[in-house]
């Protein structure tokens, strides 16, 4: 969702390869005993000539990616657990109980009804007939708006998207948004590139909407011509959009105007019934990220005619109602999205696609349940007090960098001294009351959740800006820094082994959870990060000078990570992914700091052989062992933000002195990088 735009992550898990794909495969409850130890180390590589291949190789050999999975790594693992923990509390609340209190009515019945595949098999698709009824009644292009705004509403993916958000440059007032969007392709280099790899994914693409056609009763021939045209549409929004390089920019994602200047730049639209019947309170002015894209969708709008839209519009529909349709539609939306794009072998048990339904529309209800589960008071405070140990070291690094004034530096120091720290779960919880969970309709409960999410996202607009909403549940193996709040989220899931593990010592914790702590709090200060003030505004702090010599450090990485390898003859994105490399290199640097802080009297003796110096870089390593089919690489590698955990491993560790001195590198090895890159 572009709402996430603005937050920088520690991973972002291709969803889109698992969440679509009802085989049962392995049925097998993961192991919960995932502490590092010695024996996962090859000790036929030398570190210093690949350090991730001497953490990650015997463990990637013996965790083949699943079948029903594109990839598989160490967070994949922890996902896994919280998939089985999750699954638990749902068969526990699914049975029809009065005594169930109202948080476990919601999920326990969505869960059953997800469940009932007998039931979606024999509605077939009836719950889209009186949508599919509206779109073929439309009768001029006039009437378009009105049809977005019910499809909008339940956040169905047509031409554009239209949202809240924190205004960039007020960080006191959330305010509207439109942005590009209407594309079922990943990105929109898929539309438009010419090489053979991405011809071919466009004739598999065009065939899989053609079924998806015949599915809902077309002919074959009148399929064959409706795909022709969804393809001529997306890809002309595909021209009309920025690409995501330049997206990362606030400075071109920003221009708030007044709904008039809007309907002016579109005005085949009509603006005036979309904006007043979206479901926002009164819209005077918003931010349209990308006016040029509204252009272009206005000539695309004028050339394209009525019965065509329609056809687009049926589509869409389909395509988001996919994954809750009876099987025919699940396989066909598998085959295509999971399979040939991300090169799954096999849709994903129900049980754990309806567990990822659930936690995806009622995450802090079911949040709420896991928490109780797995996340003490204790979790909270000792993760608490690392973030403080991690905070002291970057402040120490900022007032030691060489290249930075006095003045930028106090500002900086600033900054960070105004980060706040959002740890395990949201301190309010989010109220479903108004939403409506109903035993045996799961088409309805997908929908009316759409339609309460996108409803709770409109209601913060002219409202002040609530630091208590979190951007995703307690369950999400992840982490964030938002730049327009200045604050960072650890939820409750990754506060875990291999991340923070309570067996393990200092050093293997510090180069775990420490070294992510560190990289979120470093993206306050990355290339994106650090055009926003302490309070979040899109300002600019920073004497010329020391902006520069920023660009050219963030330039030394972004031309290193340019030079790696992502598949075949497919390189990392050295700019796409530049947020994430600057957030690694200086989130492990000062994680070392800190871990240094807690060793000034002696260095502890070694573990199993292994110095605490040599264990901090093992700790980092530990939690990137990762594998991936190649066809998930690819899209990774042009749509993801992060590199492989490969180079998120090697590409850090080998800037780093520090690393060279714990394993006694010699002056030209691999990991020994000769113009090492350093931000911070
Ligand atoms: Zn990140």
């Amino acid at each position: 969702m572009q709402s996430l735009r603005s937050i920088a992550f520690l991973l972002l898990i291709a969803s889109l390869a698992s969440a679509q794909g009802s085989m049962p495969t392995d049925e097998k409850r993961p192991s919960e005993n995932v502490s590092f130890t010695p024996d996962m180390l090859d000790k036929s590589i030398d570190p210093c000539t690949d350090f991730y291949a001497y953490a990650c190789s015997k463990w990637k050999a013996q965790n083949p990616i699943p079948s029903d999975q594109a990839g598989w790594g160490r967070f994949n693992e922890l996902q896994e657990r919280g998939q089985y923990i999750m699954r638990d509390i749902l068969d526990k609340y699914s049975a029809d109980d009065s005594k169930r209190g109202p948080v476990e009515q919601k999920i326990g019945d969505y869960y059953q009804a997800c469940m009932d595949e007998s039931a979606i098999e024999k509605r077939g698709t009836k719950p889209l007939a009186a949508d599919l009824a509206k779109i073929a009644a439309l009768r001029s292009k006039q009437d378009l708006a009105s049809e977005l705004i019910a499809l909008h509403r339940a956040r169905t993916n047509v031409l554009f998207n239209f949202d809240s958000t924190q205004d960039f440059k007020d960080a006191s007032e959330v305010i509207a948004e439109v942005d590009q969007g209407g594309m079922a392709l990943p990105d929109k280099d898929y539309y438009l590139k010419e090489d053979a790899k991405s011809a071919e994914l466009r004739t598999q693409y065009v065939a899989h909407v053609q079924k998806m056609f015949q599915l809902l009763g077309d002919t074959p021939t009148r399929a064959a011509a409706e795909a022709k045209v969804v393809m001529e549409i997306e890809t002309s929004l595909a021209k009309g959009a920025l690409d995501r390089v330049s997206r990362r920019d606030p400075q071109k994602i920003y221009h708030r105007m007044k709904r008039e200047e809007l309907a002016t730049l579109a005005p085949v639209l009509n603006w005036k019934v979309y904006l007043d019947g979206i479901g926002a309170p009164s819209v005077g002015t918003l931010n349209v990220t990308e006016p040029e894209f509204f252009k272009h969708l206005n000539e695309t709008l004028k050339t394209t005619s009525l019965d065509n839209w329609k056809t687009y519009l049926r589509w869409q529909l389909v395509h988001a109602n996919a994954p809750i349709l009876p099987e025919a539609f699940v396989n066909e939306n598998f085959n295509f999205f999971a399979k040939t794009l991300a090169g799954t072998k096999e849709l994903s048990p129900r049980w754990k696609r309806c567990v990822r339904f659930v936690n995806a529309d009622l995450g802090e209800a079911l949040g709420q349940k896991y928490v109780e589960v797995t996340f003490g008071a204790e979790g909270k405070e000792r993760t608490l007090k690392m973030v403080d140990s991690l905070e002291k070291a970057l402040d120490q690094d900022i007032e030691d960098v060489p290249w930075m004034g006095a003045d930028t530096k106090k500002q900086a120091a600033a900054k960070l001294s105004a980060i706040t720290n959002r740890i395990g779960y949201p301190d309010r919880w989010r109220d479903y009351s108004a939403l409506k969970i109903i035993r045996g309709d799961a088409r309805g409960n997908s929908q009316r959740s759409n339609v309460f999410e996108f409803q709770r996202r409109l209601n913060k607009i002219g409202q002040p800006v609530n630091k208590d909403d979190w951007p995703y549940p307690p369950t999400t193996v992840n982490a964030s820094y938002n730049p327009l709040q200045n604050n960072i989220t650890f939820p409750a899931a990754i506060l875990q082994p291999p991340f923070y593990d309570n067996k393990a010592d200092d050093a293997m914790n510090f180069g775990g959870i420490g070294a992510v702590i560190g990289h979120e709090l470093t993206h306050g200060f990355d290339d994106q990060g650090r055009q926003f003030d302490a309070k979040g505004n899109l300002r600019d702090w920073w004497t010329a000078e020391d902006g520069k010599e920023f660009e050219q450090r963030a330039s030394c990485v972004a031309d290193e990570y340019s030079s790696f390898s992502a598949v075949d003859d497919v390189k990392v994105n050295g700019k796409l992914t530049l947020g994430e490399n600057v957030a690694d290199n200086g989130g492990m640097r000062i994680a070392y700091m800190a871990l240094m802080s807690t060793m000034v009297e002696e260095e502890p003796p070694p573990v199993d052989g292994l110095s605490a110096k040599q264990r901090f870089f093992l700790g980092w390593a530990n939690v990137w062992c990762q594998s991936q089919t190649d066809q998930l690489a690819r899209m990774l590698a042009a749509t993801n933000e992060h590199a492989p955990g490969r180079w998120r491993v090697n590409g850090t560790v080998s800037n780093m002195p520090e690393f060279r001195e714990a394993y006694h590198c010699a002056a030209n090895a691999p990991m020994v990088r000769q113009n090492a890159c350093r931000v911070w």
